[in-house]
Formats: C-alpha cells, structure tokens, sequence
C-alpha cells in the first residue's frame, strides 16, 4: 500500500526533519522504496541526507514553479532505497511564485502524480503557509511529532483545523496517521505529564513508540546520515526503528 505522509507541526524545532529522515531509513531498511520530499526552505532535510543545498542544480523549488518532471530533480541518497527531492534556498520564494496560479494549493500533488515509491515522506516547514498546504493536498496521511515539553498542545487545534480546511477544499481523504512523542526524557515528570495530557487529546493517535532525548540523534545530521547509518545502537536509533515497525504495521492494517 503506497502512502503519502506529510510530517507536519507548525511549532519549530520539534523534531519534524529528524522525524522524517530516520523514520525514512529504517522504513527503507525494511524494504520499502522511500521518497524524502524537503518541502522546507531550510533545507535541513537535504543536508541531513549529505547533499550540498547550494550546488543543486535542479530542486523542488523548480517542480513546483516551472512544473518540471520531479524525477529529473529526484536524487538517490547514501542510503539504499532512500531517495530525496531535495530543496535549497530558492524554495523561500516559491509561495509568491505561484501565489496567483489558480491551482497553487494543488502543485505537489500534480508533481507526485504516478509515483512509484512505498513511502513518500514530506518534511513540512514550521508554519501554515502554502508549502504545507501543498503538502497536506497532496497527502493521504499527517504524521505531527510533538515535543515533550510544556507548550507542546499550543498550536495542535490550529494545525487540526487547517487539516479539516484541506479535507473540505482539495483532500477529503486526508486522515491523522498519528502523533509522536519526541525529545521524551524520562527522568523528568514533565515529559510524562505532557505524554499523558496528548493521550487525553488523542487516544489512539498517539503512537506508542516514544522518542527519547538523544544526543546521537542531534549529531548524525552534521555527518549527513541518518542514525541508522551513524549510531544504529543508539537510544534514539532503537526509538526509529520502533516507529518505523509500528507506523509501517498501523498503515498495512488499515487502522491509521
Ligand atoms: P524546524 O521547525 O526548524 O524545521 P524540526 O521540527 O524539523 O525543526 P528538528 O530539526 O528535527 O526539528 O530538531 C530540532 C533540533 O533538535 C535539531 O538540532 C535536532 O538535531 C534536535 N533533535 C531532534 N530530535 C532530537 C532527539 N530526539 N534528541 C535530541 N535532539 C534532537
Ligand atoms: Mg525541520
């Protein structure tokens, strides 16, 4: 069953890129062919995956403004089975690029139209705008990773009703796969307090795999590899390796 899942909280800094990267590999490692989309003009996702943002020639930026096949910006990453259509700083200005085409909410959707891959895995940026309106258009399912931390629900109903504006526009079939804990510590009893209010919020949308706060986590970026490949012992590599078993098992059971 092929999915789209765009990986997605308007919070910055909640661990949406780490998310989407090491959720990515280990679904790769178990045989799915995966696509990591960097809808984020930040580009973190690109060079967390060992591309060099600034010697792209051709990125999602120019799919989505000029309509370019996305395969000829689609690149095969370090990883096996994991490729990137990968973005740079030009994507910024992307939202103004197509603001006044009539079918602006609907680009990456056209763009992933025919795609063959297992997994497509949108990593959204930190806000509402018209990127991640593309990508919730284009998905049929939204991943939202959330920080253990005291603000963490700020935003959730805000980003939900943005999520029933594209269900009613352009997406009926759009659906919550889940939310996930990241950053979880264990010794504090924040971190439990905050697990157990967004349990209240989301019953069983609220994946039993809990990331923890790992420090591998936060290096294996900087050596443009995901955790699997950096530290694949670590805390936080068992963590993705759980999600991926578990995300992959709700999705093939049908019970989202
Ligand atoms: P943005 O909104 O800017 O796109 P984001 O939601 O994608 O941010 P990340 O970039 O994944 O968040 O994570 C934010 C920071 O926290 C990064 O420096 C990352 O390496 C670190 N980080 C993410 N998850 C963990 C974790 N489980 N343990 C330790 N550090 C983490
Ligand atoms: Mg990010």
């Amino acid at each position: 069953m092929k999915q789209i899942v765009a990986v997605l909280n308007q919070k910055g800094g909640v661990g949406k890129t780490t998310t989407t990267l090491n959720l990515g590999a280990y679904l790769a490692k178990m045989g799915n062919t995966v696509l990591v989309v960097d809808a984020d003009p930040q580009g973190n996702a690109t060079s967390g995956l060992g591309v060099d943002k600034t010697r792209l020639d051709v990125t999602l930026c120019d799919v989505l403004v000029s309509g370019i096949d996305m395969n000829s910006a689609v690149i095969q990453t370090s990883t096996k089975n994991v490729k990137l259509l990968p973005t740079d700083a030009r994507l910024a200005s992307t939202e103004l690029d197509i603001a006044d085409n009539t079918d602006r909410e609907l680009k990456l959707k056209k763009a992933l139209v025919g795609q063959d891959y297992d997994y497509v895995l949108i990593d959204c940026p930190p806000s509402l705008s018209l990127l991640t309106i593309n990508a919730l258009t284009a998905s049929d399912l939204v991943l939202i990773p959330v920080q253990s931390e005291y603000y963490a629900l700020e935003g959730l109903s805000q980003l939900l009703q943005v999520m029933q504006q594209v269900q009613r526009s352009h997406n009926p079939d759009l659906e919550l796969l889940g939310v996930v804990m990241t950053m979880y510590d264990k010794r504090t009893a924040l971190s439990q307090q905050v697990y157990d209010e967004v349990g209240k919020h989301f019953g069983d949308k609220l994946l039993n795999t809990i990331i923890p706060r790992n420090i591998r986590l936060a290096e294996a970026p900087s050596h443009g590899t995901p955790i699997s490949e950096y530290d694949k012992w670590s805390k936080g590599a068992r963590a993705y390796k759980n999600l991926a078993k578990e995300i992959h098992s709700r999705v093939q059971g049908g019970h989202k």
